[in-house]
């Protein structure tokens, strides 16, 4: 029997959240903190977080899962917590893999370990459990989207300066300044609509586009893989860290795009399986909006003129066109693929993927999928990477380099081309 989050714990218990994607958590949180909740976004990392995910998830689970349950169970045993005063957070997404069941598998976990009074929060959108002290309201909801807008927004253009600035640490400096300055924005209840939203979108690019950059020819990768995987580096074992440090400029499709693929696919649900007509509608009408803020950040970033702009979701969803059906929507389905020939098109023909252990579903549309990539980009040079508990290091980075020396005999043959 799960203990579930009441109202009166909202007041003084401590809710630990897993990090999946820094920039993106951290301004998300400060709209939990805003509403009422005492929030900690964990930052545990090294052996001990697999050590104690493997303890308490069957090895046959994925990855992400014994990662994201170790990282929690970790924080309890060596953080400083009130196991009586604390509760924990983690997604449910409703769809047909294992990411519906991380929280069953927490909760087993934790029984495991003596802590079944702790109250595990669900966080979806499906309405699939329902804690009193917790509620997605309208407003959180909103100010999370926007969270995520602007996160999408600073990484893209750290990422796309970071490589290049004259003065190291310039671009990181401004990520960590917007973060506490749009913190203070969704304290004061502003800049997450409208034109207020407009504005800051447009200062942050100006301000981006400020910072004093060398002329150098950089390799460019794009990362995909599955969601956990791609995002956090803790999953990927510090990826895009060790991608700069050889000098690549490192692309990371925006995590908006993977939440309207989520919403999106209601729509397909609709068509092929039938379903409430007003539900599809009204999700609809939802992304509908919801394009009209992807669209004003994708300006602001256009009227800088100094970097390479995401195209649209509505455009990257045709480029799967021919290759896979919309149907294929378990894990990131037909997302990554989309992704992967984007990023092709945009210049980033170097890509890595990142494969979790035990992910049919991103199995199929990534690795599965890079011949019918290749085939349609003559110029993709992608590498799947496997993670798992037992993959080492050394074997990631150099299946890693391999794909970096054909990057470089590539970059050498276009330069003499030009
Ligand atoms: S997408 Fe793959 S790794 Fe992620 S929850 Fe589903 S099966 Fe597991």
């Amino acid at each position: 029997m799960s203990t579930p989050f009441t109202k009166e714990m909202k007041k003084d218990y401590t809710i630990l959240i897993p990090n999946m994607s820094p920039i993106h958590f951290n301004i998300a949180k400060e709209v939990f903190v805003n509403h009422g909740y005492k929030v900690v976004l964990l930052d545990n990392q090294g052996p001990n977080v697999i050590r104690e995910g493997l303890r308490y998830v069957h090895n046959d689970i994925c990855y992400p899962a014994q990662l994201v349950i170790g990282q929690l169970i970790d924080a309890i045993k060596h953080g400083d917590y009130d196991t009586n005063k604390i509760a924990l957070v983690i997604t449910q997404t409703g769809g047909g893999c294992r990411a519906s069941n991380y929280l069953f598998l927490l909760r087993k976990a934790l029984e495991k370990c003596n802590l079944g009074h702790v109250p595990v929060i669900s966080l979806n959108l499906k309405g699939m459990e329902k804690n009193p002290g917790f509620k997605l309201t309208f407003f959180i909801l909103l100010q999370a989207y926007s969270a995520f807008v602007y996160g999408d927004l600073l990484m893209a253009l750290a990422n796309q300066t970071r490589p290049y600035e004259t003065k190291a640490g310039e671009a990181d400096a401004l990520v960590a300044k917007w973060t506490e300055y749009l913190s203070d924005c969704f304290a004061h209840n502003r800049g997450y609509i409208g034109w207020a939203m407009k504005r800051n979108l447009n200062r942050i690019c100006d301000e981006f586009a400020l910072i004093e950059t060398k002329k150098v020819e950089k390799i460019k990768v794009g990362i995909v893989g599955e969601i956990y995987m791609k995002y956090s580096p803790l999953g990927n074992n510090h990826l895009q860290d060790y991608l700069e440090a050889q000098g690549c400029e490192v692309m990371v499709p925006s995590l908006m795009g993977f939440l309207y693929y989520g919403a999106d696919n209601a729509i397909t649900d609709r068509k092929y399986y039938g379903g409430r007509f007003i539900s599809a509608k009204l999700t609809q009408f939802v992304l509908k909006q919801l394009y009209k803020v992807e669209k004003m950040s994708r300006q602001a970033m256009l009227k800088s003129g100094k970097f390479t702009v995401p195209i649209p979701y509505t455009e990257m969803k045709k480029l799967d066109e021919g290759l896979l059906d919309y149907g294929v929507k378990m894990g990131e389905g037909w997302l990554l693929t989309a992704e992967m020939l984007d990023l092709v098109h945009s210049g980033y023909t170097n890509i890595v993927c990142t494969q979790p252990f035990g992910c049919l579903p991103n199995h199929i549309v990534a690795k599965g999928m890079i011949r019918a990539v290749t085939e349609r980009t003559k110029e993709a040079n992608i590498v799947p990477i496997d993670y798992d508990p037992s993959a080492t290091g050394v074997n990631q980075e150099n299946r890693i380099k391999l794909m970096l020396a054909i990057a470089r005999e590539n970059l050498e043959k276009n330069k003499e081309n030009a």
